[in-house]
């Protein structure tokens, strides 16, 4: 049975910045969470980040890529750099994924770690541009395919040819 990574927002649990969640209700998450497969982690929270905390955004419309580049910063909205929290987090995900040797990870969308298409461009203004956020980007660097809340059916047709 092939885990999968997830970001533990998506299954309820109330770690984003705001102490919420984004819990999805859908048909296959339940099953996956059925059969055990799902191993979430909020990367942030892993960190030492504490929730709730003020809301942090990749600068000046640079991505998760430039961050592991060290070519890019992550500020709150004080102006604190939280950029090693961030790799460290994105770090610990990798760690947690080869642990469990699982290909696959899904991720929600736009955060600064999470995001995997579209993550917010650094103004706090709800801006969003694409690319990835820290965690999503090194996981990607390490060949773990990720896919967010909204590619759950494609994230199932990886699976079936993984394990075919
Ligand atoms: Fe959810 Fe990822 Fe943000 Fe944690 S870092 S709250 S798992 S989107």
């Amino acid at each position: 049975m092939t885990p999968i990574l997830i970001s533990a927002c998506l299954l309820g649990q109330p770690v984003r910045y705001d102490h919420s969640h984004k819990q999805m209700d859908h048909e296959l998450l339940r099953r996956w969470r059925k059969e055990g497969r799902l191993i979430p982690i909020c990367p942030e929270v892993a960190a030492g980040l504490p929730t709730p905390r003020p809301p942090a955004e990749i600068q000046n419309k640079r991505n998760g890529e430039d961050i592991l580049h060290f070519q890019a910063r992550i500020v709150d909205q004080h102006h604190n750099d939280l950029t090693t929290f961030f790799m460290s987090g994105a770090q610990l995900a990798l760690e947690l994924a080869q642990h469990h040797q699982t290909p696959i990870a899904i991720l929600k969308e736009s955060s600064p770690s999470c995001g995997s298409s579209r993550i917010y461009d650094g103004s706090f203004t709800g801006s969003t541009i694409s690319g990835m956020g820290v965690t999503a980007a090194l996981l990607t660097r390490h060949h773990i395919r990720v896919f967010n809340e909204h590619q759950l059916e494609e994230a199932a047709v990886f699976l079936a040819h993984y394990e075919a």
